[in-house]
């Protein structure tokens, strides 16, 4: 358990805390669903993909799928977490439309994966530790609409059985932007794996926002769970405004039911669902269909041996290898694509320039247009050999921008626009001797100022490389400008 004070939220009866655990859903990647062959692709026609198994016909068998366990192991791992070598399926007992078997099978007692750690960097640039309690496979039930229709309601047993893993955090967050922040760095950890899309608009993710309030120091108070919550920015609103409404419960004199909750994404508001339920409701036993899952330390081994480098590490590689900044680091590896894209971009060049273009003009720039690195018009080969004329001074850092600029409208190469557009910088000496001539001909009275303050100098660079079209080298410009101006060093 986390003793961490977070930051503290002001109520008329003083200061409080917020503490908040999430479990989350995770949709397993897997062609095929958890007991069936059936497939698992987003978007297809309802019911189309469904098998005896899932939609649940009399004296029909799940079979385990092992790329599904496979997954579960190594998204355990990937969490530093303990894999347990037997786990047990149970039957949790509860009735919907759109599960036909009247039951879900799942783990209880004992789940394939126990505790673990997962470490979330905050942008104050603290690091938070947040524990896993444990991972456990389950299957999805089916979805019932019931606006197509005036009278009917439909169900689309195509989710139905569908692997998911539930990551359950301990209550160790202490503010809803941790909690988003936490699930950002879980969705990232699991797209490093492979073992989940982490795509939260397509449901492949999903988070139930567990939330109470305390006196600091005082014991846990009493949670409200709000119910799939399906985009970080509502884990934050959500756990916000449910922290709020609680302490003004309290402070009003009432109490906080244990109760779940929904939220609504239009107000940004939580309001009850049901009086919470407790295990013994579910009346959980080991599915009789299932043998315990068994595996030996061997199979552990050989997945760990097969994982990628994960995101934590891979940020320690570029502050000890590359001297970033572990803020800069953290960016950088916060998706797979994007570190490979500066991987690429920083190979054979300075680590650090390149650093800077990908988080600083690169970013801004897929911001404005709301691409993903991926989508990128400036390739990370194109974004290099710019990076490679500026150090070989075939342009300034200034006209860089520019051609930064024309590359992001044209997708065309550095060198290219360069020369097709005599970008390339003048060194030529007796060229910007003529343009510092003319500039002191025209304007004797600042000639006479710089010589009582030296720092004007900048005025005349100024005028220098607006004659030369911004091409003149900087580094010539001064030691020319020094000399003829008369200035010390
Ligand atoms: P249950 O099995 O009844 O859902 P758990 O103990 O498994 O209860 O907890 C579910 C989630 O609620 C976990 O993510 C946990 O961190 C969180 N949680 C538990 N107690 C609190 C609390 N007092 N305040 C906020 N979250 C809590
Ligand atoms: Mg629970």
């Amino acid at each position: 358990m986390t003793n961490r004070t977070g930051k503290l939220i002001e109520g008329a009866t003083g200061k409080w805390e917020v503490v908040i655990g999430l479990e989350v859903h995770a949709q397993v990647l897997s062609k095929a669903k958890l007991f069936s062959g059936a497939a698992t692709a987003f978007g297809a026609a309802p019911n189309a993909q469904v098998s005896l198994v899932d939609a649940a016909m009399p004296g029909m068998l799940p079979v385990i799928n092992e790329f599904c366990v496979e997954q579960a192991i190594r998204t355990g791992l990937g969490l530093n977490a303990k894999i347990n070598l037997v786990s047990v399926f149970d039957r949790k007992n509860y009735f919907y439309p759109d599960l036909p078997a009247g039951y879900q099978i799942s783990q209880y007692k004992q789940p394939i994966v126990g505790e673990g750690v997962v470490l979330v960097d905050m942008p104050n640039g603290e690091t938070i530790e947040v524990g896993i309690e444990r991972l456990h496979l389950e299957q999805d039930a089916g979805k019932s609409s019931h606006d197509m229709h005036p009278s009917l309601s439909f169900v689309d047993l195509n989710r139905s059985g569908i692997a998911l893993m539930e990551i359950v955090s301990r209550p160790d967050l202490r503010s809803g932007e941790e909690a988003a922040a936490y699930l950002k760095k879980l969705r990232t950890i699991l797209r490093y794996l492979g073992t989940c899309d982490g795509n939260m608009d397509e449901g492949s993710m999903r988070a139930d926002v567990n939330v109470s309030v305390r006196k600091p120091g005082a014991e846990y108070g009493t949670r409200c769970e709000i119910k799939n919550v399906n985009s970080m920015r509502f884990v934050q609103i959500a756990a916000e405004y449910e922290a709020r409404r609680q302490i003004d419960l309290i402070e009003g004199g009432g109490k906080v039911e244990q109760e779940t909750r929904l939220f609504d994404s239009r107000t940004g508001e939580t309001r009850t669902m049901r009086s919470k339920e407790e295990a013994h409701d579910y009346r959980y036993f080991p599915d009789p269909d299932l043998l315990p899952l068994e595996f030996e330390q061997a199979l552990i081994d050989r997945i760990k041996a097969s994982l990628p480098e994960l995101p934590d590490a891979r940020k320690q590689r570029y502050v000890s290898q590359f001297g970033l900044s572990p803020y800069d680091a953290g960016v950088l590896v916060s998706d797979a694509e994007t570190a490979a894209y500066y991987e690429e971009v920083a190979k054979g060049r300075d680590p650090k320039i390149a650093a800077n273009w990908v988080t600083g003009d690169l970013f801004a720039m897929l911001n404005r247009l709301n691409l993903s690195i991926t989508q990128s018009p400036v390739s990370a080969a194109n974004l290099g050999a710019l990076i490679d004329l500026i150090a070989d001074n075939t342009i300034s850092g200034r006209i860089a921008k520019d051609v930064f600029q024309i590359m992001v409208e044209t997708r065309d190469a550095p060198g290219a626009i360069v020369e097709a557009r005599g970008l390339r910088q003048v060194t030529d000496t007796s060229a910007i001797e003529a343009a510092i001539d003319a500039v002191i001909a025209a304007n004797p009275d600042k000639v006479a100022e710089v010589a009582a303050k030296p720092k004007m100098a900048g005025w005349f660079v100024g005028q220098v490389m607006q004659k030369t079209g911004g091409k003149a080298n900087p580094a010539v410009v001064n030691q020319l400008l020094a000399k003829k101006l008369n200035l010390p060093g």
